[in-house]
């Protein structure tokens, strides 16, 4: 039996406004996906090496890799523009690892938009149902109901070169779930748009899947659209999946120095194990480690949130003091960044909200900052 996925709560903004009766109408007949050891070989390299995932109804994994990890490799073949050289992909319980790519039912929406530039809005979106013969009065209808959800309703005749770039998306969104797919991909589809109206897209899709309980895959190297977007991240490393889990367990609780590395800023340091729950990093600082942590192997690393530490005064204490030098001040609008050398001669970063910016420090300013046990995390430094 299929599980059907209960969504993370979105904040709700943008300018999309989906009439629910709009969006019902459209639907979705969404399934699970499963890949099941999945690999992909390109001469010596193994762009994908035993891949398990999936993910589930009304569900939004976000596939999260530095560039040459994977990533598009692995949509490809879920989308069937690439077969595996091993491994089966499941859609519902129908296997469609050899299915063409057209026969899989499935959205896709990439950066560069891919609308038919000599065809109007409402023909590019009517362009699906016709592929799949439905009448042409349910057809109108249909489109009608899909510019209306994307809050599009006057712009059915207007050709894609009259249109905003963010007006556009919405457009290829609209044609991509209109058939209303089994599964929908989004191969970074906002690389082409401004900060502002990226973060305003991203939003609008993340309501639009719920509303429409899409499953769907999301592909980005944006470590920040990735926390936003998703209800689980899946971080790829060289052809493998390092982490998968919600957004806040990679950013507080990531298994290894890569991924530490990828998502958030970090300082990171290799750490030998000491007795009881201490550990002992360059310059032989001591780090207390969070009890539930205290690791059976000895190597090692630690991860200090820059946004974790403490600034601490004369009388203050914490589990793990630093004390060095502010070498820089990083003014970054909501927050203030300093890059700190310690006194043992490495760097650290830490970030405080911009009201810290009253405690006065300066370039070269002498600072104690510290960690407090539980908010020291431990990862494997293999
Ligand atoms: P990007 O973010 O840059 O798009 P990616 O994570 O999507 O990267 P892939 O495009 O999946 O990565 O590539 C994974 C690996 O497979 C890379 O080393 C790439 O060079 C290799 N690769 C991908 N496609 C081919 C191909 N058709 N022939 C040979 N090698 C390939």
């Amino acid at each position: 039996m299929t599980q059907t996925y209960v969504p993370r709560e979105t904040a709700v903004v943008g300018n999309m406004q989906a009439s629910v009766p709009a969006a019902a109408s459209i639907g979705a007949d969404s399934q699970n996906l499963t890949v099941q050891g999945v690999v992909r070989q390109f001469g010596s390299t193994r762009a994908l090496d035993r891949i398990d995932l999936t993910v589930q109804v009304g569900e939004l994994l976000t596939i999260l890799g530095p560039s040459g990890s994977g990533k598009t490799t692995l949509l490809k073949i879920i989308a069937g523009f690439e077969y595996p050289d091993d491994g089966v992909v499941l859609l519902g319980d129908k296997d469609i690892t050899s299915v063409p790519p057209a026969k899989r039912d499935i959205g896709m929406v990439f950066q560069n938009y891919a609308l038919f530039p000599h065809m109007t809005v409402a023909e590019n979106i009517a362009f699906p149902l016709q592929m799949r013969k439905v009448s042409k009065s349910e057809c109108r209808d249909r489109v009608q109901n899909a510019l209306n959800v994307i809050d599009m309703a006057g712009y059915g005749d207007r050709l894609p070169k009259q249109l905003s770039g963010g007006q556009q998306q919405r457009v290829a969104l609209a044609r991509a779930v209109v058939f209303r797919p089994k599964l929908l991909l989004l191969d970074e589809p906002f690389g082409a748009l401004d900060r502002k109206l990226r973060e305003q897209m991203q939003l609008e899709v993340c309501r639009l899947q719920r509303r429409l309980g899409l499953t769907a895959i999301f592909v980005t190297h944006d470590q920040e659209e990735a926390l936003v977007m998703s209800d689980r991240i899946a971080v790829m490393e060289a052809g493998k999946i390092a982490q998968i889990g919600t957004p806040e367990s990679v950013y507080r609780r990531p298994v290894n120095r890569f991924v530490a590395g990828f998502i958030g800023e970090s300082n990171l340091f290799e750490a030998q194990m000491l007795d009881g729950n201490r550990a002992t990093i360059a310059g032989g600082i001591s780090v207390r480690l969070p009890v539930s942590q205290v690791p059976a192997d000895r190597n090692i690393g630690v991860l200090l949130r820059p946004e974790l530490a403490k600034r601490l005064g004369p009388d203050d204490r914490a589990d793990t003091t630093l004390t060095g030098k502010v070498q820089e001040i990083i003014f970054l609008g909501e927050s203030v960044k300093y890059r700190v050398r310690l006194d043992e001669g490495m760097e650290v970063i830490v970030r405080w909200p911009c009201h810290a910016m009253e405690a006065g420090l300066q370039p070269n300013d002498r600072i104690t900052i510290g960690w407090n046990q539980d908010d020291v995390h431990v990862i494997d430094w293999n």
